[in-house]
């Protein structure tokens, strides 16, 4: 299978890497913290790579609907080709609307799977699957495909397992517990415009923006000691922006992977 040719422009409006060169004093502190942290439990490779897909993703999404272009396919399969490349072998797309709207998504899908040999999850925010997307999902290999709902929709959507998708809750964990995750030292996140940050829980947080899959490569930032790779312990609780993260599901179903 090749590549999508590359569909549209990039938004300009994303932060640079000067935003990542200034560090306060806290900042520092936290830093300091976290590598502390990270000592005493070392990184390994990266596993997971996690991806929050919205209206924006895509830059002919982006474009109908008004706003900037965003990433596009291509450029979204060259981040789980430099991700796959470090070691990941699962994908996760937060999806926050309807499967249906993001066609693009299947072709990324399929890339990860048959290039790269990664399980893929999809997570929906809206628990609807269209016999149409039953037929997209079909097409994958249903071996290495998980779909990600909450705890309340599993029984709602339990019919797909009758056509042999596999289903697993997205939020296995209450809200305000500390979080039995793997934590994000072995994880990529990239948001819907393509920003790094440490991981869901603090997406939109500047202290842990990271850089974007547009200006750094992903090995220089998942090495870089001037970014956090782990939650402050004031934050680390869980919280809605937790659901579908591949570092606390694997520590649930670690079975199945
Ligand atoms: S999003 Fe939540 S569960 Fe995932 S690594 Fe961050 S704190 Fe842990």
């Amino acid at each position: 299978m090749g590549k999508p040719v590359k569909q549209c422009g990039i938004s300009s409006s994303r932060p640079g890497k000067e935003a990542l060169f200034a560090l306060p004093k806290d900042f520092k502190n936290a830093l300091s913290n976290c590598r502390t942290q990270a000592e005493k439990d070392p990184a390994k490779d990266v596993t997971y790579l996690w991806i929050a897909v919205s209206g924006e993703s895509f830059g002919r999404a982006g474009q109908e609907k008004g706003g900037p272009a965003a990433l596009s396919v291509e450029d979204w399969l060259n981040v789980v080709d430099e991700s796959a490349s470090l070691g990941a072998n699962w994908v996760v797309f937060t999806l926050t609307t309807r499967l249906s709207q993001f066609s693009e998504i299947w072709t990324i899908c399929q890339w990860a799977q048959d290039t790269h040999g990664m399980t893929v999850g999809l997570h929906l925010g809206v628990d609807e699957v269209t016999e149409e997307d039953m037929q997209h999902l079909l097409s994958l290999n249903l071996d290495k495909l998980r779909l990600l709902v909450r705890s309340e929709s599993i029984e709602k959507l339990a019919f797909l397992e009758s056509r042999g998708v596999t289903l697993w809750t997205a939020n296995p964990q209450p809200n305000g517990a500390k979080p039995n995750c793997q934590g994000p030292a072995r994880m990529i996140y990239v948001n819907a415009e393509g920003n790094l940050y440490t991981c869901g829980l603090v997406e939109g947080k500047s202290d842990y923006l990271m850089g974007s899959v547009l200006h750094d490569r992903l090995k220089h930032v998942m090495k870089s000691s001037r970014v956090k790779h782990c939650v402050e312990e004031d934050l680390h609780r869980v919280a809605p922006a937790c659901d579908g993260c591949p570092a606390l599901i694997a520590n649930y179903f670690s079975t199945n992977l």
